[in-house]
């Protein structure tokens, strides 16, 4: 047992510092993250608005012609009302002429909502342009940190995470469990020295006899409060 408390020690220390280069990090992994996935957003919502405002720029150039067609018509059925013989006759060219103005109105009104719809896409492009301007410089920059943060660790992360899974071996699966349990739910490590005659997890005050049992570092015990498996690591109060 004493063995195997030694090794749950030596993993708490392992922990502890593994704790420490998380801080160490602070956000910074979440940030970039985030932000990359913001700025391919907004790239992605700019494509999309783009192959629209395409879409629309062809609308747009089907009406011109369109009008361009209704115009020159129009202009040929005003030639032959002067030349019209009779009131049925200027009265049908008249009815055509009039029709021609209606379908030339319809016309420019779609025309101009799509001439109004390009301008919002166009402005919420500008919009997203400046974001992801200002998104990357800062990225570029929490990137350049996350990389010296992660230079400075990455080596002693990898070593402390393969001591880790050696020490695992040596420590009996159902104390391993009850310490990875622990240390899942506590976010940081599953066993503390104590303070002083309080549990170093939750600073509640333990039994004098639990605090001589502890001192003597031979048997696992956890903390009646919290469950927080105990040790001392010689420091007095
Ligand atoms: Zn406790």
């Amino acid at each position: 047992m004493k063995q195997t408390l030694e090794q749950l020690i030596k993993l708490q220390e392992i922990d502890q510092r593994l704790l420490e280069i998380k801080e160490h990090m602070g956000d910074l992994p979440v940030t970039v993250e985030s932000q990359e996935l913001e700025v391919a957003s907004l790239q992605s919502e700019n494509e999309q608005k783009q192959n629209r405002i395409g879409e629309i720029e062809k609308d747009i150039r089907h009406h011109e012609a369109e009008i361009e067609d209704f115009t020159t018509k129009l202009g040929k059925y005003k030639e032959q009302l002067f030349l019209v013989k009779s009131n049925k006759e200027y009265d049908a060219i008249s009815q055509e002429i009039d029709h021609m103005k209606a379908t030339i109105t319809e016309s420019e009104d779609v025309q101009l909502k799509f001439e109004e719809e390009k301008t919002e896409f166009e402005e919420n492009i500008k919009l997203n342009t400046n974001k992801i301007a200002t998104t990357s410089d800062s990225l570029t920059s929490n990137r350049a940190d996350l990389q010296s943060a992660l230079a400075e660790t990455t080596q002693e992360k990898e070593e402390l995470e393969s001591n880790r899974s050696i020490i695992f071996d040596k420590i009996e699966p159902s104390l391993l469990n009850a310490y990875e349990t622990l240390r899942n739910a506590r976010d940081g490590v599953g066993m503390v020295s104590i303070i002083g005659k309080a549990c170093g997890g939750c600073y509640s005050q333990l039994p004098p006899q639990t605090v001589i049992e502890i001192k003597e570092n031979n048997k696992i015990i956890t903390c009646p409060n919290c469950s927080v498996l105990q040790f001392w690591d010689g420091a007095e109060e």
